[in-house]
């Protein structure tokens, strides 16, 4: 039996992986797909630490609450700006290298960029590939690791959770390539599972992110908080010819790029003093404002002030990118529309990431740890992950989680469907389109009512398919956790009859006086 049982293996869960293996605990490691695999691999931006003289950790937490809309739990905040340069640190070890620049002498030679939100210059990077290169690194550090043992292709189907005391001993997976699904013993367990922007028709996500952890923690009894707050990033590449969205990183607005609009006028200079670097909520709900007002299918990114020298070193992965599809960024102006990016909310943890049940712990996007409140400020995500996967193995260690004993239960192995199955497919693409149309960047009471129902038939479909199957298809299993988790979206923005931070209902206009988080539970 492992000590710690991590499902998903992108920043959070490698990062957990080799902090518990460094302290000798036994470690299976989890991926739905195949290394590397997770948002962390696109990761363009960076991750904030307050690492120069001119910067301090009051402002890196001011600015995080601002952005956050009066839900960040202050406390956590405090942890996350608090743990950021013994973080780097710790990255450095683990062999990350980040982009230097002999003349910062401030900042510890780190090259460090601005972006929407930072009162500083405070983001870290390598390049505008800093996901890979934390990917690249970590992927490598746990090779170092005899007690880290890695199952690619395997898939969380239902967590495995006893009675009397209630706690969490593992988990079913399904083994992707046999089809079988077993049971694997745990004395702790940490989902590491990642977003769930893929619920969304546009997103920047990769396909896996659904929030499968969010799905199987909620069917397990555990609460979810705040999921209404999905982010919108406001600059996606406006490419329907690449199959895959690509996201161009704030730092590029960071780094002096304007929006404008068709004609040239930079509409974002009157709505916010921060202009075309105001946070991304209300970044996201002005293009899509502009784009109505337009009739336009999407807003621009001016960075032609700037020499082509100068894009090419500091984006050469988006300057790139944008010379593939026609655009050099020197003399043509980008093409933009947002998508959605980044889960604020998801499975409820306290400071130590543990959940509501023993032996149970959230860490990376899928956790709510209460550091983004109603807004993610950009790059405090992949700090996030890493600071509060090693608070859960700190956790387990301190609270010797590792010495409890139970009895394992006999299963036999069963068996999922692994067929290709078109119908669940294209009812995928329904309920992403529900989404997109229902719950999108700007919502009303209407609309949220509609979209509901509409998840509500999908379910009568999931209720005939069950009663008529007894050895379920995978592409089914995957459909149903996304509905379940697009259901308890709607109903958490539903409960929220305000509008604050990424949550924004022409229905209710204005924040209510007194912030409220959204705790929820399935079935509730
Ligand atoms: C395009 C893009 C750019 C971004 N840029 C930045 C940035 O510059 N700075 C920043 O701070 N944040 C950024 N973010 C957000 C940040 O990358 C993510 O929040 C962070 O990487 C999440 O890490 P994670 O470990 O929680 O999840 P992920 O990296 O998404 O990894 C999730 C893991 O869980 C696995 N998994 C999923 N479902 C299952 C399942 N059912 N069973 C088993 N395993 C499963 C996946 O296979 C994967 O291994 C960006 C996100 C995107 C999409």
């Amino acid at each position: 039996m492992y000590d710690v049982l991590i499902i998903g293996a992108g920043i959070s869960g490698l990062s957990a992986a080799i902090y518990a293996a460094e302290r000798k605990l036994s470690v299976l490691l989890l991926t739905k797909g195949y290394r590397p695999d997770g948002s962390t691999n696109y990761a363009q931006g960076g991750i904030a630490t307050v690492t120069s003289k001119e910067d301090s950790f009051e402002y890196h937490i001011e600015d995080t609450i601002l952005a956050g809309a009066g839900l960040c739990k202050k406390n956590r905040v405090r942890i996350l700006a608090h743990n950021g340069p013994q973080t780097i640190e710790q990255l450095i070890k683990w062999g990350v290298r980040f982009t230097t620049n002999p003349s910062q002498k401030k900042s510890k030679h780190f090259d460090l960029h601005l972006e929407g939100g930072h009162s500083h210059k405070r983001i870290l990077h390598s390049a505008d590939l800093t996901g890979k290169e934390m990917m690249r690194a970590l992927l490598l550090e746990i090779k170092k690791h005899k007690n880290i043992h890695f199952l690619e292709n395997s898939s969380i189907h239902e967590l495995i959770v006893q009675d009397n005391p209630k706690r969490c001993i593992g988990a079913q997976i399904i083994h992707q390539k046999t089809g079988v699904l077993s049971s694997i013993y745990a004395k702790t367990t940490i989902i590491a599972t990642g977003g769930a922007g893929r619920l969304w028709l546009h997103s920047t996500n990769p396909v896996d992110s659904t929030g499968d952890g969010m799905a199987v923690a909620a069917r397990a009894g555990v609460a979810l908080q705040d999921i209404e707050f999905m982010q919108f990033h406001p600059t996606s590449l406006h490419a329907p010819q690449l199959k895959k969205t690509f996201l161009i990183s704030e730092a590029v607005r960071g780094f002096g790029g304007i929006l404008k609009n068709k004609k040239g006028l930079p509409f974002m200079d009157t709505v916010h003093p921060l202009g075309s670097l105001a946070p991304r909520d209300i970044v996201a709900r002005e293009i899509h404002k502009e784009m109505e007002k337009t009739k336009e299918s999407n807003m621009y990114l001016d960075c032609t002030h700037k020499s082509e020298k100068d894009l090419q070193k500091q984006f050469p992965n988006i300057f790139a990118k944008c010379l593939e599809i026609g655009i050099d960024m020197s003399k043509d102006w980008v093409p933009v529309v947002p998508a959605a990016h980044y889960m604020c909310g998801g499975i409820l943890v306290n400071s130590e990431s543990k959940t509501e049940i023993d032996g149970l712990y959230a860490c990376g996007e899928v956790a709510a740890t209460g550091v983004h409140g109603a807004n993610r400020l950009a790059s405090n995500s992949l700090l996030e992950s890493v600071v509060f996967a090693i608070r859960a193995i700190q956790n387990i260690i301190k609270t010797k989680q590792n010495e409890i004993t139970f009895s394992v239960p006999q299963t036999t192995p069963q068996t999922v469907n692994l067929s290709e199955s078109k119908y669940w497919k294209e009812k995928k693409i329904t309920l992403q389109t529900i989404m997109w149309d229902y719950c999108g960047i700007v919502r009303n009471t209407q609309k949220l009512k509609t979209g509901l129902q509409k998840i509500r038939d999908l379910e009568v479909d999931i209720d005939k398919y069950l009663s008529k199957n007894e050895v379920p298809n995978i592409h089914f299993l995957s459909f149903r956790n996304a509905v379940q988790n697009s259901k308890m979206i709607f109903q958490s923005a539903l409960k929220r009859r305000e509008s604050r931070g990424l949550h924004y209902t022409l229905d209710y206009p204005h924040k209510n006086k007194h912030p409220k988080r959204n705790r929820i539970y399935l079935n509730s």
